[in-house]
C-alpha cells in the first residue's frame, strides 16, 4: 500500500517532489520540540494548491496519514512527522502575492517565512500585527495553523485576530476559500475561524489573507524592576489609562531568568540581580509629539513607588540590547539540556498566587534543577523552562498542570495542543468540548489521514 501511494504520488507531481529514505532531509524529521528526529515513509513538495489537492485525493484513497510541515518551529510536536505518516511540506509555496493598499490586506502563500510577510506588509507602510522570535523561519501556514501569539498580542490580537481569509485544501481534496479581503460578510458559519488553530488536523492551509495596520511612527523601549507581580500588574493597568496608544509590548522576566540570562546565559542586564521582576515595555508613538510618552507614564510611576528602577532605550542599538536580554531563553537548551518547556496561560487575577506556588512546587520537588519563568504577561501567559531528565517529564508535567488546574488556567496559551498537550486536553477543555472538536474533525476528514494523534486526546485504552 506505502509503495503504491508513493508511486502514484510521483507520477502525479514528478519525482523531484517526493523524497525517500536518505533523500529526505533533516529538517523534515523533526520540529522545535524536543522529540527525537522520526524518517516519515515520504516528503512530498507540492508547488501549487492544485498538487496539493492530487496529493491528498492520492493519500485518501490509499487512507494514508499525512502531516502538513511549514518551518518546524513549532513546540509542541503538531509537526513531527510519525513514520508511517507522509510529511506534505509547504516549502516550495513561497510568496507574497499581493499587498492590497486601500483595503490594507496581505496575501501571502502558506510556505512564506513571517519575517518575509513583515517585511512586504512594512515597505507598503503598514504593520503585521503577528511577531513572535521565531518570525526567520516560521511560516504563514504554521503560524496560521498554531493560531499564534507572539509578542504584541497585547495590542493587536492572537493570529486569529489578524486574518481575513484562507485558502484551505480538505482532506479530500476539495479546495475552499474563505472569504478573503471584507471587513464584513455576515454569511453563516465563520470557516476562516475554525481552521485557524487547527493544527493541521483539519485540513492545508495554502493561502492566507492578512489585515495590516497602520505603522507606529516610532517604538519607545524601555527596561523596568518592579518589586514583585502584584506591582507588574498594578503598573499594566496604569500605563493602559495613561497611554492613549496604549502599550505593544508588556514582557515579563521573573528573578530567576534575569539571574540565568546575565549569569550563564552572558547577557547584559542594567539591574543587579536580586528579587523582582524585570519587564521589557514597548509603546507606540503615532502622533505630534503632544501626548504622553512612554518614559513620562514611567516617570509618573516612579513617583508612585511601583517601579524601583526604570532604563529608557536611546537608540535602535539599545532596544535591540532590551530583546537580547529576553532573547537569551532560545539558548535555554544549550546551556542546560534537556529543557522542557510549558507555554501556560492564568487568568491575570491569579497571576500572582499561581507564580508563587509554581516557585514553591517546583524548587521543592525538583531541588537544584535550573528553571526560569517569564512570558507575554498581559496576555495571561506564561513560559516555563526546567532542565531535567527525560525519566522526570511526566513528574514535571504534573507539577506545572497541577497548578494550571488549581488556578483555573489553560495548558497552552499560544503554542497549541500538538502531540505533546494531547493528553492534557482535558484540563482546560470540558468533556462536551472535546466532542465536539471529535466530530467536526469526523466530518472534514472521516477516514483521519491528517494529522493523527494531535490536538485530539487518544481514545481511552488506545
Ligand atoms: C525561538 C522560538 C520562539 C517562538 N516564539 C513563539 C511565540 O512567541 N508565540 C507563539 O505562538 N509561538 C512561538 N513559537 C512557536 C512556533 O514558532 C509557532 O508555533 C509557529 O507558528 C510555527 O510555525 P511553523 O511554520 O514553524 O510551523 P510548524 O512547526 O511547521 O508546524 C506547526 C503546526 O502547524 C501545522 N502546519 C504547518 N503548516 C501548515 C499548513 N500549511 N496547513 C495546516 N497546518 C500546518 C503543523 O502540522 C503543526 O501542527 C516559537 C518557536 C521558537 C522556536
Amino acid at each position: 500500500m506505502g509503495d503504491d501511494v508513493i508511486a502514484a504520488l510521483t507520477a502525479a507531481l514528478g519525482a523531484d517532489s517526493v523524497r525517500t529514505g536518505a533523500a529526505i532531509a533533516a529538517r523534515n524529521q523533526a520540529d522545535s520540540s524536543g522529540l527525537a528526529p522520526v524518517l516519515p515513509r515520504a516528503v512530498i513538495l507540492p508547488r501549487s494548491t492544485d498538487q496539493v489537492a492530487v496529493a491528498l485525493r492520492l493519500c485518501l484513497a490509499a487512507g494514508q496519514p499525512v502531516v502538513p510541515q511549514g518551518g518546524m518551529t513549532g513546540l509542541a510536536g503538531g509537526a513531527h512527522p510519525g513514520p508511517a505518516e507522509i510529511a506534505l511540506s509547504l516549502e516550495r509555496m513561497v510568496g507574497v502575492e499581493e499587498v492590497d493598499a486601500v483595503g490594507g490586506t496581505l496575501t501571502a502563500l502558506a510556505g512564506t517565512p513571517l519575517e518575509t510577510v513583515q517585511t512586504a506588509a512594512e515597505a507598503a507602510g503598514f504593520l503585521l500585527g503577528v511577531d513572535l522570535g521565531a518570525r526567520g523561519s516560521c511560516t504563514v501556514g504554521g503560524v496560521v495553523a498554531t493560531n499564534a501569539g507572539g509578542n504584541q498580542v497585547l495590542r493587536y490580537g492572537m493570529t486569529r485576530a489578524n486574518l481575513r481569509g484562507l485558502e484551505v485544501v480538505l482532506a479530500d481534496g476539495r479546495v475552499i476559500r474563505t472569504p478573503g479581503k471584507m471587513l464584513k460578510n455576515n454569511t453563516g458559519y465563520d470557516w476562516t475561524q475554525l481552521f485557524i488553530g487547527s493544527e493541521g488536523t483539519l485540513g492545508i492551509v495554502t493561502r492566507a489573507t492578512f489585515l495590516l495596520h497602520p505603522r507606529p511612527a516610532q517604538r519607545d523601549s524601555a527596561l523596568v524592576r518592579v518589586a514583585d507581580t502584584a506591582a507588574a500588574l498594578d503598573l499594566l493597568r496604569d500605563l493602559g489609562a495613561r497611554l492613549p496608544a496604549g502599550l505593544l509590548v508588556y514582557e515579563a522576566m521573573w528573578q530567576e531568568f534575569y539571574e540565568i540570562a546575565i549569569g550563564p546565559m552572558g547577557r547584559s542586564g542594567p539591574f543587579p540581580p536580586g528579587p523582582g521582576l524585570c519587564l521589557l515595555i514597548e509603546a507606540p508613538g503615532y502622533g505630534d509629539g503632544a501626548e504622553v510618552g512612554l518614559t513620562e507614564a514611567l516617570a509618573a510611576n516612579l513617583d508612585r513607588g511601583v517601579i524601583s528602577d526604570a532604563v529608557i532605550a536611546r537608540s535602535e542599538a539599545d532596544r535591540l540590547g532590551f530583546w537580547a536580554l529576553r532573547e537569551s531563553v532560545y539558548e535555554h537548551n544549550r546551556h542546560f539540556p534537556p529543557t522542557i518547556g510549558f507555554d501556560i496561560s492564568i487568568p491575570l487575577d491569579a497571576m500572582a498566587a499561581a507564580v508563587d506556588q509554581l516557585r514553591a512546587r517546583i524548587t521543592a520537588r525538583f531541588p537544584g534543577q535550573p528553571w526560569v519563568v517569564f512570558g507575554h504577561l498581559a496576555d495571561c501567559n506564561l513560559h516555563v523552562n526546567l532542565m531535567a531528565t527525560p525519566d522526570h517529564r511526566k513528574a514535571i508535567e504534573d507539577t506545572v498542570y497541577g497548578v494550571v488546574a488549581d488556578f483555573a488556567g489553560s495548558v497552552s496559551a499560544e503554542h497549541g495542543i500538538g502531540r505533546l498537550k494531547a493528553p492534557y486536553l482535558a484540563l482546560t477543555r470540558s468533556p462536551a468540548e472535546i466532542q465536539l472538536m471529535a466530530g467536526i474533525k469526523a466530518l472534514l476528514d472521516p477516514r483521519g489521514i491528517l494529522s493523527p494523534g494531535r490536538v485530539l486526546p487518544p481514545p481511552a485504552g488506545g
